[in-house]
């Protein structure tokens, strides 16, 4: 018997609407097993389309089509192979990049990263960690990967109630994996850095940084070195900060690595660091802010837009006039506007005139679901201070 799950009107409009998650709240009635696959129904059996059933995640169906039939002996694979070959026709200028992203790709909850000849994978859900050793044997045959590691330590599965755990779940993966992102060479640990390693969303904007970095640079936030060790051959020097200790330690590996001699790292508080530098009259003619998402939920909203204001305010009183900020933003509940309203205060507060020269995203291995505004998450604002 095919497992059902009936929901509301309104949930039944949302996903109707596009967006591929119903709440618990809009579920009328189920009869289903953690991680099944349902038939999603409206009011009097009306059909909605199939998605994988959570039993204790507020996300109670994830949608996984909304017409036909869903055959799970060949959906899985053929959804792994188009998320794979579109990452290939991106002509990516890395050897690490995303290959799942989840529901952007029709894969709800699954996450998948390569690395060389590695790849990281994350189950979210109930239904993407019961199906994970399909999808591991489904990806071996796709990538031809040499190993695969599952980051599986992430908060969200204890929503799903789903164990964390780091494990190996195919092959042989190094401690250090060899990796290029355009010209900078990483060694990258896939079982304890953040993310899966790096934050790979970040790739093209880390390029873009170096078309307007110049002179003394500042990457406040900046984890194992992605925009510091990009400005760094086009700088006089870049002055790079994290709070994590080992994030220091890897980003001043990296810069050694690449023999980029003019890149400072510091384990510093971007907060505490900022005022200082500002209070000794320091200037800078490029600043990234790239910190981590300050709102993790709507109900931090509003601390986290004082936390961007404040950073925001004090890098453009550092910044030069003719300089560049690039800031960025990836929490999903401050949005592309929510950000330029900040920086808009940010501006008249530092008594700062600034142009908005460019406004970017996430890479593009890391697609919007339209009508899932969520995942649109990342936000990098391209501004110049002209007086
Ligand atoms: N820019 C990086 C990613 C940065 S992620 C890249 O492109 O690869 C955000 C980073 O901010 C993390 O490495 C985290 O350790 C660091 N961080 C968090 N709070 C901080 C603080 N108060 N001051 C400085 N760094 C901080």
């Amino acid at each position: 018997m095919t497992p059902v799950v009936v929901v509301s009107r309104r949930g039944a409009e949302r996903v109707r609407a596009g967006h591929p998650w119903v709440y618990r709240a809009d579920v009328v009635s189920a009869d289903a097993a953690p991680g099944d696959l349902v038939r999603v129904e409206g009011d009097r059996g009306r059909p909605i389309g199939w998605a994988l059933w959570s039993s204790t995640s507020k996300i109670a169906l994830r949608v996984v089509a909304t017409t036909g039939e869903v055959d799970e002996a060949t959906i899985w694979r053929q959804r792994i192979e188009r998320a794979v070959g579109y990452r290939a026709s991106l002509g990516i200028d890395a050897s690490a990049c995303r290959l799942v992203h989840g529901e952007s790709d029709g894969l709800p909850g699954l996450i998948v990263d390569r690395y060389g000849d590695c790849l990281v994978v994350q189950a979210l859900c109930q239904g993407a960690d019961r199906r994970l050793p399909v999808f591991v044997g489904v990806l071996v045959e796709v990538t031809g990967a040499r190993g695969i590691v599952a980051r599986n330590d992430l908060k969200v599965r204890r929503l799903e109630g789903l164990p964390e755990a780091v494990e190996v779940v195919f092959g042989e993966v190094p401690e250090a994996v060899q990796v290029t992102e355009g010209p900078i060479r990483y060694a990258v640990d896939l079982r304890h850095g953040q993310k899966t390693g790096l934050f790979l969303d970040q790739r093209e904007n880390h390029e873009a940084a170096a078309r307007y970095g110049r002179g003394r640079a500042l990457d406040a936030f900046t984890y194992v070195g992605g925009f510091a060790l990009r400005l760094a051959a086009v700088c006089d020097s870049v002055d790079a900060w994290d709070s994590s200790a080992s994030a220091v330690a890897a980003a001043g590996r990296h810069a050694a690595a690449n023999g980029l001699g003019n890149v400072v790292v510091r384990e510093a508080n971007a907060f505490d660091e900022l005022r200082e530098r500002e209070v000794a009259g320091e200037r800078f003619d490029t600043i990234v802010l790239d910190p981590p998402a300050f709102a993790k939920n709507r109900a931090a909203v509003p601390r986290a837009v004082a936390g961007y204001k404040e950073i925001n305010l004090r890098a453009l009183k550092l910044l030069t006039v003719g300089g560049h900020l690039i800031t960025c933003s990836c929490s999903a509940h401050v949005d592309e506007a929510l950000l330029l309203a900040i920086v808009e205060a940010a501006a008249a507060d530092a008594r700062a005139t600034v142009t908005l020269v460019e406004k970017r995203m996430q890479a593009r291995d890391h697609p919007v679901l339209v009508g899932m505004s969520e995942t649109h998450y990342l936000k990098c604002l391209v501004l110049r201070r002209i007086a």
